[in-house]
């Protein structure tokens, strides 16, 4: 063992080596640093990574490892138990500290505060930091409530409160002790027969590096257009794909919001569209607030009157909104994005989601945990309160009565038709006029034999959605 006991850092959602606030203070120390990362098994209570997350961490942790080898150390990857491995790992090490950044979904809290305590009962100096988030979620409350419920105070708050801390630079050197590592191949985390990501590799490169690319590319440019073109889906560079970076923490809000600030303040980011991006980035962090608060956030309703919706469930009009099949083209472009590219178009995001519970009126933890499984970006926190905020069940909540007309919402933001035609090739033939309603073509032969009809009418589903949610209300005035 060496004689300077090495310091322990351990990686979960904060993939990369700037402005790590745990892994700077482990290089603070002076001594080796041992980098590890877990593939936790599921059964404490941790969500199992859907196949699209999985895909990004493969590519991810291989960007880290080559981040760390050119500093002169080693990612150790390990699998198993955390609390296991680490007491493997320290027995094998001698190491005195463990330090990680904080998570917040339930499960990873309970994990991390077991290991905590027994840590600290044996001697091990454990410390944790605040990776990943603006402002931690306990840290900002109006004075009547423990937390906010409403975004547009929350993000005044946050405004009004929040400096950046000072960067932090990586690590020159990391030298690290030597240790057994999984070889990341075994994991299997890509996926194979069949290999369905082919469309990712050209779209994504994950990693710290790729996130710093996206944001200095968003940020030379596009994001003066932001606040008027951050709803077109047919513009990819309207926005600023960072979601998956963030996401898995190659990058931190806090490197955003300072180069954002950097850039207003230079004058070659314009105040309008930078402080809209930053209240988009905002959303993430209030997503976080209501997780917190709301651990059961992805299973349960935030508004509990939503038990009483009278749902319906329906495997064939699930799996048929699954494939994008439903015949509403802006539906159907925005299901195959997801499936062919790991991500979605925000505003596509909205329409799908309010077509699956309104529409279909299909409950929506259905669409959740197909998200789950299909985004690059699946997050514990922004997944389930936007679903929820869609769904009407959430907090601040788009009211249940306001159906997304997915024909309309098409004519608005995919004037063109060219999202359509990009995700949905098989329509490229049907003219603007027709291209988000098919079946109004007065050349019917113009309508291609593989496209679907619709799987429910406009009017019907909605109405059937309004009358499903009169039965709520009925209950609630009764209760
Ligand atoms: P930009 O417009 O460039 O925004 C910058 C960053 O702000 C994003 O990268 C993201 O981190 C954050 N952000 C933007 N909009 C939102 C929002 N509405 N809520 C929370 N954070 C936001 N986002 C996820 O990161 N993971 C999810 O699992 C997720 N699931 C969603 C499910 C539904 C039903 C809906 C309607 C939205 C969901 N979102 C989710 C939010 C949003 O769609 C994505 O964050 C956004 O499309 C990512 O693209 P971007 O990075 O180009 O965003």
């Amino acid at each position: 063992m060496p004689d300077s006991p090495p310091v322990l850092v351990w990686f979960r959602n904060d993939l990369r080596l700037t402005d790590n606030p745990a892994l700077h203070a482990a290089v603070e120390t002076g001594q080796p640093v041992i980098c590890l990362y877990i593939l936790e098994t599921p059964e404490d209570g941790l969500r199992p990574l859907g196949g699209a997350s999985k895909w990004w961490l493969d590519k991810s942790l291989r960007a880290l490892a080559r981040d760390i080898a050119d500093r002169g150390g080693r990612l150790i990857l390990r699998r198993g138990r955390s609390a296991t491995v680490i007491d493997n790992v320290i027995a094998e090490t001698g190491a005195g500290t463990a330090l990680w950044n904080r998570r917040y979904d339930l499960g990873g809290r309970t994990v991390d505060g077991q290991i905590k305590s027994a840590l600290q009962d044996r001697g091990v100096e454990v410390q944790s930091f605040n990776g990943s988030l603006l402002t931690e979620p306990w840290t900002l409350a109006p004075a009547s409530a423990p937390y906010y419920r409403v975004f547009s105070p929350y993000w005044k708050a946050v405004r009004a409160t929040y400096a950046p801390p000072a960067p932090l630079l990586a690590p020159k050197r990391l030298d690290g002790i030597a240790l057994d590592s999984d070889d990341l191949e075994d994991w299997k985390l890509h996926p194979s027969r069949p290999d369905w990501s082919t469309g990712f590799d050209a779209l994504w490169t994950p990693g710290e590096a790729g996130a710093a690319e996206r944001l200095n590319a968003f940020l030379s440019g596009p994001v003066n257009a932001y606040h008027a073109e951050r709803d077109l889906p047919a513009k990819t560079e309207a926005t600023s794909g960072l979601s998956p970076h963030l996401r898995w923490g190659e990058i931190g809000p806090a490197q955003v919001w300072r180069s954002v600030a950097a850039g207003m303040e230079a004058g070659t980011i314009v105040e309008k569209p930078g402080w809209k991006f930053l209240s988009e980035v905002g959303w993430r962090e209030f997503s976080y607030v209501l997780l917190f608060h709301n651990p059961e956030l992805a299973e349960t309703n935030y508004n509990s009157d939503f038990r009483h919706m009278p749902w319906r469930e329906n495997e064939a009009d699930l799996a048929a909104w699954q494939r994008g099949e439903t015949g509403f083209p802006l539906v159907d472009a925005g299901m195959r994005q997801l499936w062919q590219t790991g991500w979605m178009h925000n505003r596509v995001r909205m329409v799908v989601a309010s077509f699956l519970t309104k529409h279909l009126l299909i409950p929506w933890q259905r669409g959740e945990d197909w998200f789950w499984d299909t985004l690059v970006d699946a997050d514990p926190a922004s997944n389930a309160a936007s679903w929820q905020w869609v769904a009407g069940s959430g907090a601040d909540a788009a009211p249940y009565f306001r159906v997304f007309n997915p024909i309309s919402q098409g004519e608005k933001f995919d004037p063109d038709g060219d999202y359509v035609r990009r995700w949905c090739p098989q329509l490229a033939g049907l003219s603007n006029k027709h291209i988000h309603a098919p079946w109004q073509a007065d050349d019917l032969l113009q309508l291609p034999a593989d496209y679907p009809d619709p799987i429910v009418d406009h009017m019907t589903g909605r109405q059937r959605a309004l009358d499903a949610y009169d039965t709520l209300k009925e209950r609630r005035a009764n209760a």
